[in-house]
């Protein structure tokens, strides 16, 4: 970032919301912030409901085509009318710094990539700085989704870890998640994983936000239970979510670089 500072060049990410999700706004927000706090010049989209799925579209091939923006981030959801995998194949791909594209989640496959996705990155990151070692470790990600549980696996698989991937149909949740070595959570029902179901010793990362009827924001794990077992726990809030956002500045930077 300093060298390109040096050349005099600025980072701009598009961020385009729409609708008025309320998490999603607070989402939208936290990166903002973090885009002010590092330098990142963040140009705002806020599009109301009724946006169309062509009017979504033609806005980002309209960034795609903008040498002044870096990054593209549509936030997800989007509403029900627009189909999501249409807009996210419409990011170029070298501006796709949630690494949601088909194309970056083949390179990610191969291990050959230019952007990881900001979750499953800021996890991976947690667990380096926090010196463990996921080699031949027994990994369990519960949840399968595109774009939390999937790479997640992955990232935990390049860096030779034995990898079990638990979903809704999974038999015996409990008898997997007590073999897990790293346990990462990303399901979205809140404090769902407790202390009988994690191993005495074992890393538990919580990738879940979920908001209870009082407000109350939660992850997948209950912490106060877990943390017991734990050699190393996650909470939430103040987990797995600040890496998100530093990952997504992490992929921004990347982007201008490579352009
Ligand atoms: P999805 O709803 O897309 O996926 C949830 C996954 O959990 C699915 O694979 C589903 O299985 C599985 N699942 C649901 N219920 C159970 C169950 N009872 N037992 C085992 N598996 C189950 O969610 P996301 O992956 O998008 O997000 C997961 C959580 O992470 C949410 O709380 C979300 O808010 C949070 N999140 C946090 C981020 C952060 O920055 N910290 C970023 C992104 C997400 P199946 O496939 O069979 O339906």
């Amino acid at each position: 970032m300093d060298e390109l500072r040096k050349n005099g060049k600025e980072i701009g990410l598009a961020v385009i919301i729409v609708g008025d999700n309320p998490a999603s706004r607070i989402y939208v927000n936290n990166k903002k912030k973090a885009c002010e706090y590092i330098g990142i010049r963040s140009e705002e989209f806020a599009l109301p409901e009724s946006t169309t799925e062509e009017e979504l579209k033609s806005l980002v091939e309209k960034l795609n085509n903008d040498d002044t923006i870096d990054g593209i981030l549509v936030q997800l959801p989007l509403p029900k009318h627009i189909n999501e995998e249409t807009v996210i194949n419409t990011i170029s791909v070298k501006k796709d710094v949630d690494a949601f594209h088909p194309v970056n989640v083949g390179k990610i496959m191969i291990g050959d990539y230019d952007f990881l996705p900001c979750t499953p990155a800021g996890v991976m990151e947690l667990i380096k700085e926090s010196g463990i070692d996921v080699d031949g470790k027994n990994c369990v990600v519960v949840g399968r989704s595109n774009i939390v549980g999937k790479p997640q696996a992955m990232l935990l698989l390049h860096k030779n870890g034995t990898v079990t991937i638990c979903h809704s149909k999974t038999k015996d949740l409990a008898e997997v998640t007590k073999n897990a070595d790293i346990l990462v959570a990303a399901v979205g029902v809140p404090e769902m994983i407790t202390g009988d179901m994690v191993k005495e010793g074992a890393v538990v990362i919580d990738v879940g936000m979920n908001r209870l009827p009082d407000k109350k924001l939660v992850g997948d794990v209950k912490f106060e239970e877990c943390e017991k077992k734990a050699a190393a726990i996650t909470p939430v809030p103040g987990g797995v979510g600040p890496m998100t956002i530093a990952m997504l500045m992490k992929n921004t930077v990347k982007a201008a670089t490579l352009k």
